[in-house]
């Protein structure tokens, strides 16, 4: 098998990308990377420290004070704590995107995604993996769904983890991370040119899954 080969998997939130990459990673024997995940640990580092994320200065201060990374069970770590739970609440979900939107956090992170990749076949999931992060990547999928039947699957999601909040609250988080991802100034949320566009309205997980293994079979990658 080649070497090297990543699989960008972009698009709005809780459009099933991580659920889906999972799956594909597990079944190829790639590694997974959600960098969704990084962002959200260093949103919940600003939290315990009692730092308002809305205050770029003192986020952005954390830099180099954290160490966010990714351990041996492929789980996101906060200076070596599994936080993999902690970085899934409501509070998290609703200040991410403001500490996505600042630039220096966004290179310090965009940096480690790098490394990660660096010589390894990946599947990685987030924003601007195609439009930034890996640009050269052999697949890039821009992964979409009507805001109504994301915020139902992320409501149902949340229920099944023991996390309450409301279908309308869910809604309306997923609608706000999605203007502000796609409208910051650097790395927004774009479809990465050269990018396959799949609407999974409509689609189960499977066949999500099945039409992106199809398309690295027809780049003649696996
Ligand atoms: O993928 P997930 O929904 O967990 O990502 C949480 C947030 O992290 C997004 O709403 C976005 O603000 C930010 N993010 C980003 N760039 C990425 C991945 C996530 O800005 N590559």
């Amino acid at each position: 098998m080649k070497t090297n080969i990543s699989i960008a998997i972009d698009g709005p939130s809780a459009s099933g990308k991580s659920t889906v990459a999972k799956l594909i990673a597990s079944e190829l024997g790639f590694l997974y990377v959600d960098t969704g995940a990084m962002y959200r640990a260093f949103t919940y580092a600003c939290l315990i420290k009692g730092i308002d994320p809305k205050d770029k200065e003192k986020s952005c201060d954390l830099i180099g004070k954290i160490n966010i990374a990714f351990n041996d069970e492929n789980k996101i770590t906060l200076d070596g704590v599994d936080v993999s739970k902690e970085i899934r609440t409501p509070e998290v979900a609703d200040n991410v995107s403001y500490i996505a939107s600042y630039t220096p956090v966004r290179k310090d992170l965009i940096r480690a995604q790098r490394e990660i990749a660096k010589g390894r076949n990946v599947v990685m999931d987030g924003r601007d993996i195609g439009s930034y992060v890996l640009p050269d990547s052999q697949v890039k999928i821009y992964q979409i769904a009507d805001a109504e039947e994301r915020a139902i699957r992320r409501h149902k999601e949340n229920l099944e983890k023991g996390l309450h909040s409301t279908y309308e609250e869910v809604l309306e988080n997923v609608k706000k991370r999605d203007y502000i991802d796609s409208h910051r100034e650097f790395s927004p949320l774009v479809e990465a040119e050269g990018s396959i566009r799949i609407d999974t309205t409509h689609m189960t997980i499977d066949e999500v899954k099945n039409a992106i293994i199809n398309i690295i079979k027809e780049k003649g990658l696996i």
